[in-house]
């Protein structure tokens, strides 16, 4: 079966891996599912993603789709905005955390959340046997201008917050939307909160001329460097797009999305006993820890934003998140969204009146090492059922939810996973130590590296 969805929506290169033509044909696909229904578009501040707008639109619109186009926003704001205009879905233009090169297509249902993989399957079938429904001449449909998306989003996401108690902080954050979207909403939350607001990399511009999209620590110097100067109480950084969220402390050190993720799960865990979250299983057991302290429950789901929410959705979970920053607080909206997890992480700290590095220092300390392995595509499948073979026999037991997860002990493991959008495995390791969890890396690194040589040679 031909692909065109990878993990998060149909991603490439304009003009190199994704043609205009393809996105008008999307465009007829995407249409075609939803019948011909009342979509919501917006988009990222890319430089090809007005021409990706432009293009799918001009497809759904042949399909008889009509469109309310919200333009340049965050994701978590255009799928926020989905209820409030009574749409069938949404068709949002952003290629995330990729590099700047990249556009994405991101295809929603009525409530903002990302269709199930069944849905992207059948737009793709559509796709590729050409079975478009399209409209007849007078009955094609027309775009409208939507307004007042952003300030909505704004209204809602401080309602979840305690604004006086924030704002009696006078907290002196730091922001850095890396010339993404995001600058569109959090300077004007974090004021609203009555923060000190300073901002680095906050003009949006499709060439990312700050730093790379992707929030990791190798990326975000500028910001280390901003919260030590302006003596800030914390730092944050966002994606391209505006849904995950990582934190800088008070003394500039970076914290992993799953360290924040653990403080936010312990507040909401705390607040109502038996709480769930939901979150792959590349995410650190320190959410496990923190569940058993609170009595609340951790499910473990597939690698993607996809997996998470249609989890939470069925299971009614209170939260979901993931290790790259992405946090999905259900009382919102079951999606991840840098602005919620901005705005809980300051009312937690007001709440326990504690600076960042002292809240998260509460936390059980593991150490995650990450690798990756080049390996071609057709040999991903077979490499997996080799690899199963091999382990079985070690360590306490291997989970099989998404790759293979093996226990070398009750706090040991490691995650051996091919990537759904690459041509690489990904080898993930933790443990308490930071040697145990490099040296699980290495070894398990190794073994997919005989692995492949065997089946290539
Ligand atoms: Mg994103």
């Amino acid at each position: 079966m031909r692909k065109l969805f990878g993990t998060n929506g149909v991603r490439g290169i304009l003009n190199k891996s994704i043609s205009v033509e393809t996105l008008v044909r999307l465009g007829y696909a995407i249409g075609t599912y939803f019948e011909g229904g009342r979509l919501l578009v917006g988009m990222d501040g890319r430089i090809g993603s007005p021409i990706a707008k432009e293009a799918t639109v001009s497809g759904l619109l042949a399909a008889g789709c009509e469109v309310l186009d919200l333009g340049l926003a965050p994701t978590p704001v255009i799928q926020y905005d989905a209820r409030f205009n009574e749409v069938d879905g949404c068709v949002i233009f952003t290629a995330s955390h990729n590099p700047p090169e990249y556009i994405g297509v991101k295809v929603c249902g009525s409530d903002g959340v990302e269709i199930p993989r069944e849905g992207e399957e059948k737009i793709e079938s559509i796709f590729f046997e050409g079975s478009y429904k399209l409209a007849e001449w007078d009955m094609v449909g027309r775009v409208r201008n939507v307004t007042g998306s952003i300030e909505r989003y704004i209204e809602a996401v401080i309602r979840h917050v305690d604004r006086h108690l924030i704002a009696k902080h006078r907290y002196r954050v730091v922001v850095d939307p890396g010339n993404g979207v995001s600058s569109l909403t959090i300077p004007h939350i974090l004021k609203a909160l009555g923060c000190e607001v300073y901002t680095i990399n906050d003009h949006i511009d499709g060439r990312f001329p700050g730093r790379l999209p992707e929030p990791s620590e190798e990326n975000l110097s500028g910001l280390i460097k901003a919260v030590k100067v302006f003596d800030a109480d914390l730092g944050v950084a966002y994606d391209g797009d505006g849904d995950r969220a990582v934190f800088v402390d008070e003394e500039g050190v970076f914290h992993p999305g799953d360290r924040s993720l653990a403080l936010i799960e312990d507040y909401v865990m705390e607040k109502k006993p038996g709480a769930i979250l939901v979150t792959p299983v590349s995410t650190s057991q320190v959410v496990d820890d923190i569940a058993e302290r609170r009595g609340g429950r951790v499910i473990r789901v597939k690698v993607g934003s996809v997996d998470v929410s249609w989890a939470m959705k069925k299971l009614n979970a209170e939260l979901g998140g993931e290790e790259n920053g992405g946090v999905f607080y259900g009382l919102h909206q079951p999606v991840r969204d840098g602005g919620i997890t901005t705005v809980l992480i300051l009312h937690i700290l007001a709440v326990r009146d504690m600076k960042l590095s002292e809240a998260l220092s509460m936390l059980p300390v593991y150490h995650i090492i990450k690798r990756r392995v080049q390996c071609r595509d057709e040999f991903k499948h077979k490499i997996l059922s080799i690899l199963e073979e091999k382990v079985k026999d070690i360590g306490i037991k291997v989970e099989k939810v998404d790759g293979l997860k093996i226990w070398l002990d009750n706090r040991e493991w490691v995650l051996i996973r091919p990537s759904g959008t690459e041509p690489i495995y990904r080898v993930i390791a933790e443990a308490p130590s930071y040697e145990r969890a490099e040296k699980l890396a290495e070894e398990y690194t190794k073994l997919i590296i005989e692995t492949a040589r065997s089946l290539s040679g």
